[in-house]
């Protein structure tokens, strides 16, 4: 039994309304350990298991292999919202109501939440990165799409400076701030080129489904940066997983 595997579900509030109870936990962050003890056959935990163990369109992914396609441009309507901050111990995670989107091509995703994920998941040609943040939306019809921006060691990341000083310690109530306005846009890099590939939320229930748009440009964020997130809540990490046969597309 892997690690992974001995992770619980664990029903996070970035809920998504119109799907199944099981399909509302977070792709962000393992839950706490599982313990010793076996999931009963059929239950809910037992598939979600089997879901992450054996689904065959699971991220994270290590990028290779693409295939160059004519598909449409991402078309970011980001906006800045009052802050609303949530420190689970598993990840750091802010909210926005309607009002961000971004669109690919005939599709319009809502912007439901960010998150930090130690190190990044998703892999470049092999090389992993120290950290990654998971912007998540949802269309109108349901459809889940997970915006993948990676981060390189390097300078300091200027929207992270900002933000870290508001990052609350774990278990704390969630924060809003009315006063305080974050733009989404900040975190974006200056190009907007993007690999695609079907995949599937990280942590149980690993629900499949899941558009994921990973930007080829990565970020840079300091070491003293990571360290401090680092103390905020734990690494983790999901090793990349199987493609099953997949195929990466590549928007220049
Ligand atoms: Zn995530």
């Amino acid at each position: 039994m892997t690690g992974f595997l001995a992770l619980l579900c664990r029903v996070l509030p970035w809920l998504v309304a119109g799907l199944p109870v099981v399909a509302q936990a977070a792709d962000a962050s393992p839950g706490p350990p599982r313990g010793k003890q076996a999931p009963a056959a059929g239950s809910d935990v037992q598939r979600d298991l089997t879901l992450c163990d054996r689904g065959r369109r699971q991220s994270p992914i290590d990028i290779v292999a693409t295939r160059r396609q004519a598909q449409p441009q991402l078309r970011f309507q980001y906006r800045s919202a009052p802050l609303r901050i949530v420190n689970d111990g598993h990840t750091v995670r802010l909210r926005f109501a309607n009002g961000s989107r971004v669109s690919v091509g005939r599709e319009t995703y809502a912007l439901q939440q960010f998150h930090f994920h130690l190190p990044g998941g998703d892999r470049l040609q092999g090389e992993e990165f120290p950290m990654a943040m998971h912007f998540l939306h949802r269309s109108s019809t349901g459809g889940l799409m997970s915006l993948v921006v990676l981060f390189r060691l390097g300078a300091e990341n200027p929207a992270l400076a900002l933000l870290l000083p508001a990052m609350p310690a774990s278990g704390a109530a969630e924060r809003t701030s009315p006063d305080v306005s974050v733009d989404p846009a900040q975190w974006l890099p200056a190009a907007h080129g993007y690999y695609r590939y079907k995949g599937s939320l990280t942590a149980p229930p690993c629900t499949e489904g899941v558009q994921w748009i990973v930007l080829k440009q990565p970020l840079e964020v300091s070491g003293a940066q990571l360290a401090r997130l680092g103390r905020l809540f734990p690494s983790h990490a999901r090793p990349a997983q199987p493609l099953y046969g997949r195929v990466v597309t590549e928007v220049p």
